[in-house]
């Protein structure tokens, strides 16, 4: 059979993290860590966290062009969504 999704553990799902958000993985690799976060709620939360980084860096890089400042906002635009504790 070459269609079996092999089984990911947590810590495989975590070091390709940043790679499946940005869409840079097989289909197959996708396929196999989207199916393992929706059941695993460890990662759950992390791909959340990474996700909504990502996105608030885009954003910031987008808005503003002093890139001294750029993580200051990411971090207040990250505590603003309850990611960072104070
Ligand atoms: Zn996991």
């Amino acid at each position: 059979m070459t269609d079996m999704t092999p089984m990911l553990d947590c810590d495989a799902v975590m070091r390709q993290l940043w790679d499946y958000i940005d869409g840079e993985l097989t289909e197959e690799r996708m396929a196999a860590i989207r199916a393992h976060l929706v059941l695993c709620a460890r990662c759950q939360p992390q791909h959340e966290f990474e996700r909504t980084f990502l996105k608030t860096l885009a954003q910031v890089r987008s808005e503003h062009s002093n890139p001294g400042s750029v993580r200051e906002r990411v971090m207040a635009a990250l505590h603003n969504e309850g990611f960072v504790a104070a």
